[in-house]
């Protein structure tokens, strides 16, 4: 049987500007599809840029993408537990060539190290990304993150408002369903919260302790708040823990690390921190002063279970991934007969420095670089240089420095016809989609205790721009249509 893709169902613009997009905004304004605009006040929420229709993804696809996560959760859970000093010897050399954040990182954990980390239990929140590649039709590994991953609470809201659009007869001219196959909902808002609980019952059968809160560690300024509320919500809800959000500024204000125990409390209140959950220390800008690389330490330095915790940070450098995809430095990791699944969906990842496969790398980025993208150690989108810019680029630093990148393979991506709504604005054109699957693992420096699955995320972004992200304006939060 061949599955046919579903197509758009027919509307005229002013159908859709008339009828569709008011379901879609009033949908998301009335459950929480929202996010902050740029220079916002509190009360200001909006909805989220999004598409208006569920993007078409091969059900082969999503299965294979959502069987390999807890391969790829136990790989770098198994990086970051640092047994046989792997880790350790590539972070330190990265740290040569990107002093300012990596390096800062790296001695950062040395320093705790030095002084003793007693918490040896860390939870993973990890996504790994994809994009379908439209020659294999396979899906290609973009990257993989270990920080601070966004977008699963948003993710089930998005899902949560197409589902209703083709359920309710909403995309529809005669009230039915539009689409037939299924219009599935991410679990992942209530996954991601699940594993943080899980992560404050472990550390309280360790302590003895009860009514343990969990602290959300949050930038300054931030516009995905609604996305990290869903988490918050959910994990009172559902899981029945409360939390605090904390601004890494304040931290050293706020909570008092005990200096025997290391165990970490809420100074107004007296309630103990059993996680410390981090969306923000995954980039420079996210520390402003001394005092704010202080105080990441004294929260690397406490009881409570980081998420992540330094090392597991640096296991998603991309420096990592592009080691990764030499055979010999995975099979450090894994069994063969686990290696085939993640391997396929590997693209091609060079250093750029002399070894044979670094000076195939530098001379692929200098004779034909409208096939690469090239990445400094850095997260959260707007550091990559792309294609015809990357010899330019290069020529601005020292070849020493250049093994402070990798140069990956581009993916060609399949496009799809949906429309991208941003406020009022309607954007109908075929978008390149990115596929993240979230996954959970607690783990110890000798165990593993737990590895999850915790649902999926659809991004998708008009051609025109090589990145896709979200709070810049170039991408938005789409879901799926199962064929
Ligand atoms: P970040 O950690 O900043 O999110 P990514 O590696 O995800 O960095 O790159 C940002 C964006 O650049 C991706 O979301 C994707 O749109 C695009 N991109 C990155 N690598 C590739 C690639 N190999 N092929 C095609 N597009 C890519
Ligand atoms: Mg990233
Ligand atoms: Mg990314």
């Amino acid at each position: 049987m061949t599955n046919t893709i579903p197509t758009l169902p027919e509307w005229s613009a002013e159908e859709v500007e008339q009828r569709l997009l008011p379901e879609l905004l009033q949908w998301s304004l009335a459950n929480g599809g929202t996010i902050y605009p740029p220079g916002f006040n509190i009360n200001q929420a909006e909805a989220l840029t999004m598409t208006l229709f569920p993007t078409p993804l091969p059900r082969k696809a999503l299965e294979k993408a959502v069987r390999v996560q807890t391969t790829y959760n136990e790989l770098y859970a198994r990086i970051a537990q640092d047994k046989n000093g792997w880790l350790s010897e590539v972070t330190e050399q990265l740290a040569n060539f990107d002093a300012n954040f990596t390096g800062r990182l790296w001695k950062l954990y040395l320093e705790a190290q030095a002084i003793g980390i007693s918490q040896k239990i860390g939870l993973g929140v990890f996504r790994s990304d994809y994009l379908l590649d439209a020659d294999s039709g396979d899906l290609k590994q973009v990257e993989f993150n270990t920080v601070s991953v966004s977008f699963a609470g948003l993710s089930t809201k998005v899902g949560a408002v197409h589902n209703f659009l083709n359920e309710s007869g909403k995309y529809s001219r005669n009230g039915g369903r539009f689409y037939e196959s299924e219009v599935p909902i991410s679990e992942s808002a209530f996954l991601l919260p699940r594993a943080l609980a899980s992560a404050a019952d472990k550390y309280n059968s360790l302590t003895g302790s009860r009514d343990t809160i969990v602290a959300f560690i949050v930038q300054r300024g931030e516009r995905n708040v609604v996305d990290q509320r869903i988490l918050e919500y959910n994990l009172f809800e559902r899981q029945g823990v409360k939390s605090v959000r904390l601004m890494l500024h304040e931290v050293h204000e706020r909570t008092r690390l005990d200096p025997i125990t290391k165990r970490l409390y809420l100074t107004s209140t007296g309630q103990e921190i059993a996680v410390v959950y981090f969306r923000t220390c995954y980039s420079p800008q996210d520390f402003a002063s001394e005092q704010d690389w202080k105080n990441r330490l004294s929260l690397e330095l406490s009881y409570a279970i980081k998420a992540p915790n330094l090392l597991t940070q640096l296991s998603g450098t991309k420096k990592v991934q592009q080691l990764l995809s030499e055979e010999a430095v995975l099979a450090k990791f894994l069994p063969a007969d686990r290696r085939s699944d993640i391997g396929a969906t590997f693209v091609n990842l060079y250093p750029l420095d002399d070894s044979p496969l670094g000076k195939e790398g530098k001379r692929l980025a200098l004779e034909m670089p409208e096939r690469y993208v090239l990445k400094p150690q850095r997260e959260g989108g707007g550091n990559n240089i792309y294609k015809e810019d990357i010899p330019a680029f290069l020529g601005t630093i020292p070849e020493e420095e250049w093994n402070g990148y990798v140069l990956m393979e581009l993916i060609n991506p399949k496009l799809n016809e949906n429309v991208l709504v941003r406020g009022q604005e309607l954007f109908q054109e075929p978008l390149i989609s990115e596929l993240g699957i979230y996954g959970t693992i607690l783990f110890s420096d000798e165990e593993i205790y737990s590895n999850d699955y915790a649902g999926w995320l659809l991004r998708s972004k008009l051609p025109s721009s090589n990145e896709g992200g979200v709070a810049a304006g170039f991408g938005c939060v789409d879901s799926m249509v199962l064929y």
